[in-house]
């Protein structure tokens, strides 16, 4: 679903361009009627110009022609098919990050410049709402950092992989940019002989030419641009099956994959855990990429969830709390890739069911009672709340702030929200409210309001009061059933807590 248009798109002839229509009627005179191109964005509050108005993706078919060089841009080729919620004289995609050399839109050449970090495309002839069209951008794709902006591209040791959450994806590939329009995609990967690529979804062919081979992966759901991926690199993809045959396919450095077969054999029981709490595992394949960079984090990309390989390799995390990461990003598949937040307000929607499932997962199999760790987070959520905002009103990503809107207050403070919910309606009552929640907004997006009405449903009474103070209060209400829980003063330096 799309969200309200920041700014209104241009009727298809503008009054202003009429005039000028019937004054030359020559396509110069047009050209120079038309306002200037600018940046545009769907009003999300947080990254206002994310996202474009008046038209909705279906489909993505992304090309990358990679040189078997980390450091060189990769040839691509991305063609969108759309469909327009609006007349439109011009079609704006964000892209920041690559030079474009032609675009085309239905088959016809389209000129097209940049505005901001927006590709402002105009069509030959504009386009009116309710048709479908089809934009080809022949483009670079350049996986050198961006100047004052971090994601996209990640150079690992051996090739590249992707992490596009929240704002990134646009450093890769042209598109709308925003999770409230998700898509199909189809990804062709064309590498050097020595190279394995994978992507989001189920492979579809691989052939050889020369050299090279092309690698075809299509998802089978519809995927925020966020949470895309695309592995490159001297990687064995291991098969294995999960609950019901679901297959299973993680990528590890070749080199590694005996020493990290313990981990990976994992999954299976972990889906089944989750499967057993919400319910059936809601994608084609599941899989953990296991990269040899250094993120600082690692994200649930749709089906191929990105770790950092050192997070297994080095001794530096007991191994309850390392598999209580791989359900955090496994949960993520239900929390945040299947039901996507709608804006990215709703982050805590993902990463307070994320931390959730993770702290149950340590709880049940590892003894680490979730209820002591949310009295400390208790005792810290007042300062997350001032620092980081309220868990549903998260403040602005500051400028250069590797770290961004991913704060302790939609981590640890969120997940305590969700321990009030159950506190207040109850075990049984929260247990149906989850399963239900990840049934009711499949492959779709939803917001915190429509959280707060199936939670008023599911509950029987009416619980915005309770649950609003819980998720825009200034102060952490008190704990239902803890009455003796208060903040705590700030001990030593604050937790450098991995987003994740
Ligand atoms: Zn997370």
């Amino acid at each position: 679903m799309l969200l309200t248009p920041r700014h209104r798109s241009r009727p298809r002839i503008s009054r202003h361009r009429k005039a000028a229509l019937l004054a030359c009627a020559v396509s110069v005179c047009l050209v120079a009627a038309a306002a200037p191109p600018e940046p545009l964005g769907v009003g999300d509050r947080l990254y206002p110009y994310l996202g474009n108005p008046g038209y909705d993706v279906a489909s993505y078919d992304i090309s990358l022609t990679y040189a078997g060089t980390n450091d060189k841009p990769l040839q691509a080729v991305t063609t969108i098919d759309a469909r327009t919620t609006a007349d439109l004289d011009r079609v704006n995609l964000d892209f920041a990050h690559g030079t474009v050399r032609s675009v085309e839109v239905d088959g016809r050449p389209a000129r097209f410049t940049s505005a901001g970090e927006d590709l402002v495309v105009t069509p030959r002839t504009p386009l009116t709402e309710g048709s479908r069209t089809r934009i080809t951008v022949r483009h670079t794709s350049d996986p050198a950092p961006a100047k004052d902006q971090d994601g996209g591209w990640v150079r690992t040791v051996d090739g590249l992989a992707m992490a596009n959450q929240a704002d990134a994806a646009h450093l890769v590939f042209p598109g709308n940019d925003h999770p409230s329009d998700k898509a199909m995609f189809t990804f062709r990967i064309t590498a050097p002989d020595g190279c394995t690529a994978v992507a989001n979804g189920l492979p579809t062919g691989a052939y050889r030419v020369g050299r090279t081979t092309t690698w075809t992966y299509r998802t089978l759901h519809p995927m925020a641009t966020e949470l895309a991926q695309v592995s490159i690199g001297r990687s064995a993809v291991v098969h294995r099956a999960g609950p019901h045959g679901l297959p299973l396919r993680d990528v590890v450095p070749a080199a590694d994959h005996k020493a990290l077969e313990p981990w990976l054999a994992r999954t299976p029981d972990q889906i089944a855990w989750m499967e057993s709490k919400v319910g059936r595992y809601p994608f084609e394949t599941y899989g953990v990429l296991m990269a040899q960079a250094a993120t600082g984090f690692e994200l649930e990309t749709q089906t191929l969830s990105l770790f950092e390989k050192d997070l297994f390799t080095k001794p530096a995390y007991p191994e309850w709390y390392i598999e209580s990461v791989m359900v955090h990003e496994l949960s993520h598949q239900w929390f945040g890739d299947s039901v996507t937040p709608r804006t990215w307000s709703d982050v805590w929607l993902n990463e307070g069911h994320a931390t959730w499932y993770e702290e149950l997962y340590a709880e049940e199999t590892a003894h680490r009672p979730m209820k002591d760790r949310m009295k400390a987070a208790y005792g810290a959520a007042d300062r997350w709340r001032e620092s980081g905002g309220p868990p549903a009103r998260p403040k602005p990503p500051a400028p250069g702030q590797k770290i961004g809107i991913f704060r302790p207050s939609v981590y640890d403070g969120a997940a305590l929200a969700l321990y009030a919910l159950r506190q207040e309606i109850g075990r049984p009552a929260f247990e149906r409210l989850e399963r239900l929640w990840v049934q009711e907004h499949r492959d779709a997006t939803a917001t915190t309001a429509d959280f707060v009405r199936l939670a008023s449903a599911v509950a029987g009474r009416d619980l915005r009061g309770f649950l609003d103070a819980w998720l825009y209060g200034e102060k952490t209400p008190p704990m239902p059933g803890h009455p003796d829980w208060r903040p705590t003063a700030k001990t030593g330096p604050a937790e450098p807590r991995a987003r994740r």
